[in-house]
């Protein structure tokens, strides 16, 4: 199957390739500017967020390093509980480094509020967040995102490192899954 193939099970691209490459461009401009002469920690959450991750930290003209952790905050179903639980911890003292959380997707939110508390937690000197995509109809808790890409209606998406099941995360875009693959 190529990745040409599996666009077929998608009721609707949002986002292509280049439309992507360019707002985490945009946003890397931002970063740039705003961390010039500090050395930020990306850290990325396994596993939606690695192809952010990739092309974010290579479009980056500054020094950074990369972390990883990888979090489990669903219950059963597709609806966040919450609960989240450390499933991979990070590799780095967070002691005195500027973080930058990269994700995905924000959904709900309780995820990276969660994340958020349990970095600031570790002694970091500032814990920041860059999501690709946000769905602000989706929010049950307000997160503080200073870098946000995409505003998504509120929809299941797929597509670059977003899955279904697993499956779906190498799209190179992003689009809105077809009901008739999940039904
Ligand atoms: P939240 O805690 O903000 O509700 O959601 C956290 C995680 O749920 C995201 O990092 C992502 O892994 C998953 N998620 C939320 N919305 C979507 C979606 O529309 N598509 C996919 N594939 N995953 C989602
Ligand atoms: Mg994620
Ligand atoms: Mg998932």
């Amino acid at each position: 199957m190529e990745t040409s193939d599996i666009e077929g099970d998608l009721s609707s691209i949002l986002y292509t390739e280049e439309q992507i490459h360019a707002k985490i461009a945009e946003v890397a401009r931002l970063v740039e500017r705003d961390y010039a002469g500090r050395d930020p920690l990306l850290v990325g959450v396994l596993k939606g967020a690695v192809m952010v991750m990739a092309d974010f930290a290579r479009e980056l003209r500054i020094p950074a390093t990369m972390d990883w952790m990888a979090v489990s905050s669903y219950g059963s179903g597709t609806k966040s509980s919450g609960v989240v639980r450390i499933l991979k911890d990070l590799d780095s003292d967070l002691h005195g480094r500027d973080v930058i959380i990269v994700e995905d997707i924000i959904d709900s939110g309780l995820t990276l509020s969660w994340l958020l508390g349990n970095l600031r937690g570790r002694g970091a000197a500032s814990v920041e967040i860059f999501a690709l995509l946000r769905k602000p109809e989706a929010a049950t808790v307000e997160v503080d995102v200073k870098y946000a890409g995409f505003e998504i209606p509120n929809e299941f998406v797929v597509g670059y490192g977003l899955d279904f099941d697993e499956r779906y995360r190498n799209l190179r875009a992003i689009g809105i899954l077809a009901p008739h693959v999940y039904s």
